[in-house]
């Protein structure tokens, strides 16, 4: 008949052994779901980048649009002017009019000049728009890529993952809060994850200390809880390792 404690330290072990194997299941992920992030905000500049080109560019076509619209009302007004000077009646009025065919000239000129420079401005941002087009592809490739590498992942390890925590649920209900939460804690402090752990030849099976005899005596009858002096991680026989992980495995079939 199991005592009470040996009884807690079974449900910890079991707690330790369904955590490990958790921890185990999402260091398979590793650096994935950050890589899937730092990538998605690379494409979102990227993506940022290319429509402000293409804004830049678009607005380029419409200042080339104006230009070649006045360009056309100039020559229409010079047409005009020219019909006029066919019938002035003084040499005022056709010098008149000669001024105003040469400023019509000077801005059709200038808005030639113009258009030209648009014309290769919008070249060189049409250059930036296809290189940027191609970095966006590549990103966009390298995501799909590194996303279905991580569902894939996911989905192999869901079914496992999903057994896991509803045991750990189940076996948290079943240690008294005092000790689930000790356990947590020290779980939560440990790099390793490993809040309870068993003897590695006569030393702490976690930071490796030596446990002296008297404790490796105390742990054999399985009476107390007994914490590494060192770092305080539990300490429980190996016995509580072997039956743990077996009842894990035939929960969740691992
Ligand atoms: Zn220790």
């Amino acid at each position: 008949m199991e005592n009470l404690v040996e009884e807690r330290l079974h449900a910890l072990t079991l707690l330790q052994v369904l955590g490990s194997k958790l921890d185990e299941i999402i260091r398979l992920r590793g650096s994935l779901p950050e890589e899937v992030g730092d990538l998605e905000d690379d494409l979102e500049g990227l993506e940022t980048r290319k429509s402000r080109i293409e804004d830049e560019i678009k607005h380029l076509k419409d200042e080339i649009t104006a230009r070649k619209n006045k360009i056309v009302e100039f020559q229409g007004l010079i047409k005009k002017y020219e019909e006029q000077q066919n019938n002035v009646k003084n040499n005022r009025e056709f010098e008149a009019l000669r001024k105003e065919i040469e400023y019509s000239n000077l801005e059709i000129l200038t808005s030639e000049k113009k258009i030209e420079q648009f014309q290769k401005q919008i070249s060189d941002k049409e250059e930036l728009l296809a290189q940027t087009t191609v970095q966006v592809d590549d990103k966009r490739k390298e995501l799909d890529d590194k996303r279905q590498e991580l569902d894939v992942i996911i989905k192999e390890t869901h079914e496992e993952e999903k057994r896991l925590h509803s045991e750990i649920e189940r076996f948290s209900g079943k240690v008294e809060p005092r000790y689930l939460q000790g356990y947590v804690k020290i779980r939560n402090n440990m790099r390793n994850g490993l809040a309870v752990v068993s003897l590695d030849r006569n030393a702490c099976g976690g930071c490796f200390s030596i446990i002296p005899p008297q404790l490796h005596i105390e742990l054999k009858q399985r009476r107390k809880l007994i914490q590494c002096e060192n770092c305080g991680r539990i300490l429980v026989d190996e016995t509580f390792f072997e039956r743990a992980k077996s009842e894990m495995e035939a929960a969740i079939g691992a």
